[in-house]
């Protein structure tokens, strides 16, 4: 259990939060980040636009916490009151900031515009506090002492929040650690494993007191494991880590695909590009979400080809060289077919690598030989063809599709790789 030094509170504001308009995105965003800084958000409010209902929520997160995070609510309108509820949290009168709003008009002098009134606003600041510049957007935010603890306001839209965590709230959280030591973090990104399965085989290394802390997080079929290691140095934190990461990729190597990127079409986009392989897709089931994925790759034309969307069994036939007699024989959803698309897709665009993806993703056309969840894929390489079934958990059609098209991009990497499938 951390202390409360490095227990994190954060409030996000807005109605709109409340409305269930908008998820709220600021608070995973600042635990994943501020975790790498030893720092655990250990409580999260969400609040309305309402100024002594904000008011609470930060002076009782400042009495458990030693950081208050809040985001939102620091706009020009009249309906931004989280400066005034910071004030009266802290018990200060709410000051203008000269240097706010000098960079406010000079911020609007710079376009050639004079600032609206109402922005004047946003110069308004707790007595005392310290201000924090807003290099995305107008609205700059504010560090102030509430009590014993620090609080940082920063604005409400994702990327200006993240953009002030980044430039103001983590350097100064780095200049004033908190315990006694330092952490150092390792991310690996797998897939292929169900988190249950995970769990089983990391055991001991799950458990909550452990060193590292092993954190996991899972997303349309990639899970995304982090070790944050702690050492009274960073030379011992290091030590902790690294005998830790090593024992990881010895258990879990195999499903290791990145430990800098999850996003598992850029790491084989990249390689495909890097080693100059041409690239091809056929998909059924998938519908275009593999050349979709690989498409979002800066400077894949390099090297892909075509994606082949074809989703009758005419469109295999004559677009991919399909025999009718194989898919009269052993059915669309099938190893011989998965096979023929792949090889029809690598040739017809004379790539190098193909993968085909043909499935039942439901909810109807599932039988007991063949249920939903059903998909064959298989993957030609300089000629050679190989298939692999996946029987995936009937969870939904999006989800067996997204997870489907994920396993398309891990056997091509494994292809790349020179690994087998
Ligand atoms: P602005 O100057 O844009 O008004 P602000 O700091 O006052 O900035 P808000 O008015 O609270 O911010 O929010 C502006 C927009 O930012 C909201 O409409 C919403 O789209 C987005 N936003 C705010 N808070 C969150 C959050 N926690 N998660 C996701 N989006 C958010
Ligand atoms: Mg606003």
């Amino acid at each position: 259990m951390a202390g409360k030094a490095e227990r994190v509170g954060v409030v996000a504001v807005g109605d709109e939060l409340l409305a269930g308009a908008h998820p709220d995105l600021n608070s995973p965003a600042i635990a994943v980040s501020l975790a790498e800084l030893g720092r655990h958000v250990a409580r999260v409010i969400v609040v309305g636009d309402d100024e002594a209902a904000i008011a609470a929520s930060i002076a009782e997160l400042c009495e458990e916490h030693g950081v208050v995070i809040v985001t939102g609510g620091i706009g020009p309108t009249l309906d931004d009151v989280t400066r005034h509820a910071a004030a009266r949290a802290a018990g200060v009168p709410l000051v203008t900031s000269e240097s706010a709003l000098r960079e406010l008009r000079d911020g609007y002098a710079l376009t050639g515009r004079e600032m609206p009134r109402s922005n004047a606003r946003q110069a308004l600041v707790p007595e005392g506090a310290e201000i924090l510049p807003n290099a995305r957007g107008t609205a700059p935010g504010f560090r102030a002492r509430v009590g014993a603890c620090e609080l940082f306001v920063l604005p409400g839209p994702p990327s200006e929040m993240q953009a002030m965590l980044a430039s103001c709230v983590r350097p100064w959280l780095a200049a004033h650690p908190v315990g006694d030591g330092s952490f150092r973090v390792q991310c690996f990104h797998l897939t292929g494993l169900s988190e249950s399965l995970f769990a089983d085989q990391a055991g001991a290394w799950m458990e909550r007191g452990a060193n590292p802390l092993l954190g996991v997080t899972v997303k349309g079929g990639v899970m995304t494991v982090r070790l944050i290691a702690h050492g009274v140095t960073v030379a011992q934190a290091d030590a902790v880590l690294a005998r830790r990461a090593a024992e990881f990729e010895e258990r879990f190597g195999r499903h290791v695909f990145s430990r800098e990127d999850a996003r598992i079409a850029f790491v084989l986009g990249r390689e495909l590009i890097e080693r100059s392989v041409t690239i091809a897709v056929a998909e059924s089931c998938t519908g275009g979400l593999v050349a979709a994925a690989l498409t979002e790759v800066p400077g894949i034309s390099a090297v892909f080809r075509e994606g082949f969307v074809t989703y009758s069994n005419e469109a295999k036939v004559e677009r991919l060289g399909v025999p009718a007699a194989t898919i009269e024989r052993h059915g669309a959803v099938s190893a011989e077919v998965a096979e023929a698309m792949a090889r029809g897709a690598a040739e017809r665009s004379r790539a190098r690598l193909a993968v085909a993806t043909t499935g039942i993703a439901g909810p109807g056309g599932g039988t007991s030989a063949k249920p939903v969840g059903l998909v064959w894929f298989a993957v030609a390489h300089d000629g050679a063809v190989h298939s692999v079934e996946r029987r995936f958990k009937d969870v939904g059609r999006d989800r067996i599709r997204a997870w489907a098209a994920t396993k398309a991009l891990e056997l091509l990497l494994r292809a790349v790789r020179g690994r087998s499938l």
